[in-house]
């Protein structure tokens, strides 16, 4: 990673999603999602690191009876490739058979990451199985994937900020941004 600014902000190029506009579309989510499963209780389970910061706002918008748990899943390093491969670094601790699942997860890209935990979790039989996504990015899907919730379709373009990261910073944006150049490469701050 290259050069850093002590305020994060100062690191960022272009704010693609402002937190207000995030805030409305986890309004209109919890709402949707809370319309879909009245009457039922979910287990929601998020993805490992990047996606607490949208499942923390989502779930405090969805008024059904539910239980939380998380996994850590990791196909990508610190680099902005996908390898293909995923890992499960922490699983969850809850029976989810039989239970109504929601996967909660930051993004969408190759889908490779999130078609492997559904299948994971499809072996677990739950009731049902539904994935919301803070963001999708159908330009760079490999397998077929769409998920049942989603906040924002964006283009091909590498994103950090609400729960994202870049090589693990960024994280504590407020809003879905791209950094300024000199972030991905060594060279020194312009
Ligand atoms: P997939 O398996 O769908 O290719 O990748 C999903 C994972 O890759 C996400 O959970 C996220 O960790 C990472 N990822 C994909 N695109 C981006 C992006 O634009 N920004 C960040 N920070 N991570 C991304």
């Amino acid at each position: 990673m290259g050069h850093i600014s002590a305020n994060v902000h100062d690191d960022i190029k272009k704010v693609l999603i402002t937190e207000e506009q995030i805030a409305k579309r986890c309004d209109e989510l919890g709402a949707e999602i809370s319309a879909d499963y009245a009457g039922k209780e979910l287990v929601v389970i998020f993805v490992l690191k990047g996606a607490s910061i949208f499942f923390a706002d989502l779930i405090r918008r969805i008024n059904v009876p539910m239980q939380v748990d998380s996994i850590a899943a990791a196909s990508y390093g610190n680099t902005t490739k996908s390898s293909g491969t995923v890992r499960i670094d922490k699983d969850i601790e809850t029976a989810i058979e039989g239970r109504h699942v929601m996967l909660v997860e930051d993004i969408i890209d190759t889908g490779l990451t999130l078609s492997y935990l559904k299948s994971y979790f499809e072996r677990q039989k739950p009731a049902s199985l539904k994935v919301a996504a803070l963001l999708d990015k159908p330009g760079a899907r490999k397998v077929d994937l769409v998920p049942d919730y989603n906040g924002f379709t964006i283009g091909n373009e590498f994103v950090v900020g609400y729960g994202l990261d870049y090589a693990q910073h960024f994280r504590n944006l407020p809003y879905i941004a791209i950094p300024k150049d000199y972030v991905w490469n060594d060279e020194e701050k312009e």
